[in-house]
């Protein structure tokens, strides 16, 4: 039996239509896109072609898409290079929240060093930040304020208009995370009104090692990475053309598709849940709930899971148990040097250690059959009952 691949929040597989739209960019095409003769401006139309259907799907200018290498760089980028122009002048607070991505509060974190200071915006219960949270903690030293649009462990979707405006009441610039959200839920760049904003190609079967930083015209920002003129000098480095052709090939599909997949990922996961209902009935909680003030993607599912009695069990060791049963699954914690940590998420949640470490996150991907989403309901709960009886 094929394993069954619950874990697209991590990364996806790449569409075959995407592959075949890119292969013309390693062969024929292969020149580099920045060389002055006739195969290098055949690699030139391709990008550019690229960057004005992506910036047309995000209501931007293609002279506002800058090409990186994927959500850690644009996100490394946006936060760094607001805050070296805005430091300057006496802005020095990076606000954002606990619950972010790490290539987020890593780079945050590491500016200190340069006289950062990282704030943290308090998240609900349900994972989500409120405007009313972000107002008491903006003020008149905030550079940048970077918060997700859809968090990837437990696809809590944040107001991410109403936390722009507060940004912007305070003079200070807005960054989201979006690589969560981009093929996924309408991404309009003016509508959310945001200043910077990081997608992924491959979080939407598109492929790995890029991705896009949204500069909004105007913005005073550092380039990350300098080298050649490359990006108008935004990103230096000879450009990865078959992987421009390909992101804006998935997201041109993405986005055309968006309204049928989504509809497939709530059919899949009611199935899913009422399976595992129907035989784990008090085995298991949803991390952050589902029927809350907050709004979720319906393809993120975070789960903890205890006996009725309430003796939990390492998540683990279920998330190894389920490999051998065929059930590919993540727990979102790192895993440095053997220590399972628990999820800084789910803790950022207010949610106990104890809890954290019993949790597991499934992730459905459009070509996952509801079949599949069947089989996996059942095994979780006849794993997790097996581990829960032993002494
Ligand atoms: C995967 C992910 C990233 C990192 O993107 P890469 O392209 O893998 O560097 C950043 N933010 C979120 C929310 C993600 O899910």
């Amino acid at each position: 039996m094929e394993p069954i691949y619950l874990d697209h929040a991590a990364t996806t597989p790449l569409d075959p239509e995407v592959l075949e739209a890119m292969i013309p960019y390693f062969t024929d095409a292969s020149a580099n896109a920045n060389s002055a003769h006739q195969l290098g401006r055949r690699a030139k139309v391709a990008v550019e072609d690229s960057r004005e259907t992506i910036a047309s799907i995000l209501g931007a200018e293609p002279s506002e898409i800058v090409f990186t290498s994927g959500g850690t760089e644009s996100d490394n980028a946006a936060i760094r290079g607001v805050f070296e122009v805005a430091h300057r002048k006496g802005r020095s607070e990076i606000v954002t929240s606990e619950i972010e991505h790490h290539a987020v509060i890593h780079p945050a974190e590491c500016l200190k060093l340069s006289g950062a200071k990282p704030t943290y915006v308090p998240v609900s219960p349900s994972g989500g930040v409120t405007a009313d949270a972000l107002s008491s903690v903006c003020g008149d030293k905030t550079a940048i304020v970077s918060l997700m649009h859809v968090n990837n462990e437990v696809g809590t979707i944040n107001p991410i208009a109403d936390l722009a405006d507060i940004a912007h009441q305070h003079g200070a610039y807005f960054h989201t995370d979006a690589v969560q959200s981009v093929g996924k839920l309408p991404v309009n760049v003016n509508e959310l009104n945001v200043d910077f904003l990081s997608l992924s190609g491959h979080k939407l079967n598109g492929p790995k090692g890029i991705g896009v930083l949204f500069v909004k015209n105007g913005s005073p920002w550092i380039p990350l990475i300098h080298g050649g003129s490359q990006e108008k000098r935004r990103r230096g480095g000879t450009l990865n053309v078959p992987a421009i052709v390909g992101l804006a090939s998935a997201m041109a599909k993405a986005d055309a598709q968006r309204q049928t997949r989504w509809a497939h990922y709530q059919k899949c996961r009611t199935l899913f849940l009422n399976t595992l209902k129907e035989h784990a009935d008090g085995y298991f909680e949803i991390n952050g709930g589902l029927d809350s003030e907050v709004e979720r993607v319906p393809h993120i599912l975070n789960l903890c899971f205890h006996s009725p009695e309430g003796k939990t069990l390492d998540g683990e060791m279920l998330l190894l148990n389920l490999d051998i049963e065929n059930v590919c699954v993540s727990n979102g914690s790192a895993c440095t040097s053997g220590a399972v940590e628990p999820s800084h998420v789910l803790l950022g949640m207010g949610i106990s250690t104890q809890q954290a470490m019993s949790s597991i996150r499934l992730s459905i991907g459009h070509s996952n059959t509801p079949e599949e989403l069947t089989h996996a309901a059942k095994t979780i709960a006849n794993v997790v009952k097996r581990m829960l009886s032993k002494p």
